[in-house]
């Protein structure tokens, strides 16, 4: 299974509408995998804050942060190799173009909140369907990240990756095994 570097591209937050679900995006994609998220639409603090504040508990290298000109990110990114994947319920699905994306290695995965610009579909390498059925970012973003790392990200070993948590988990049959530093 090829190694990924991947990032994540949330479209345009909305305050207060995508708080949580914006925070939800970037905790997702911290949490299986993802090397960091970048999001437009509002600038919004106390979510850079937040995601941070877990970040620093939980350990890794994980940031976020603001894009004012997302499209001119997205096309800069291009340049620089990434295979821009638009998650979308317009798309091709999934299955059919994960084995194609995991070849690309470095992967900026796109997902929207408010109508997402026509540029983007026309930019993006690929639009993929989770499903061809209305649902949520969160979960489109999550099963994406699952195929597109063949499910590493759930295993025991993954969470090596955390490095430098002040805070970690050992897995429990029963109860919680909580790992301070
Ligand atoms: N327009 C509504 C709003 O403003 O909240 C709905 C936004 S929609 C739930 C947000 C994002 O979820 C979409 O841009 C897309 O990235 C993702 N999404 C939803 N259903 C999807 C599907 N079946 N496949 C892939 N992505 C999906």
């Amino acid at each position: 299974m090829e190694i990924m570097w991947i990032m994540v591209l949330r479209l345009g937050h909305r305050l207060p509408r995508d708080e949580r679900m914006t925070t939800h995006v970037c905790l997702t994609s911290r949490a299986f995998g993802a090397s960091g998220a970048i999001y437009s639409g509002q600038k919004d603090g106390s979510l850079e804050e937040s995601v941070g504040r877990i970040a620093d508990n939980w350990g890794g290298e994980f940031q976020v942060e603001h894009e004012a000109k997302p499209i001119a990110r997205i096309e800069k990114m291009k340049r620089e190799g990434w295979a821009v994947v638009h998650l979308t319920m317009y798309g091709m699905p999934l299955p059919e173009k994960e084995a194609g994306i995991r070849k690309r290695g470095k992967v900026l995965v796109v997902v929207g909140a408010e109508k997402v610009p026509a540029e983007v579909y026309q930019l993006a390498d690929f639009n993929v369907a989770v499903g061809s059925q209305p649902h949520s970012e969160i979960a489109a973003l999550a099963i994406t990240l699952d195929r597109l790392q063949g499910g590493r990200e759930l295993e025991r070993g993954f969470q090596s990756n955390f490095k430098g948590a002040a805070i970690s988990l050992e897995p429990a049959e029963r109860g919680k095994r909580i790992v301070k530093g």
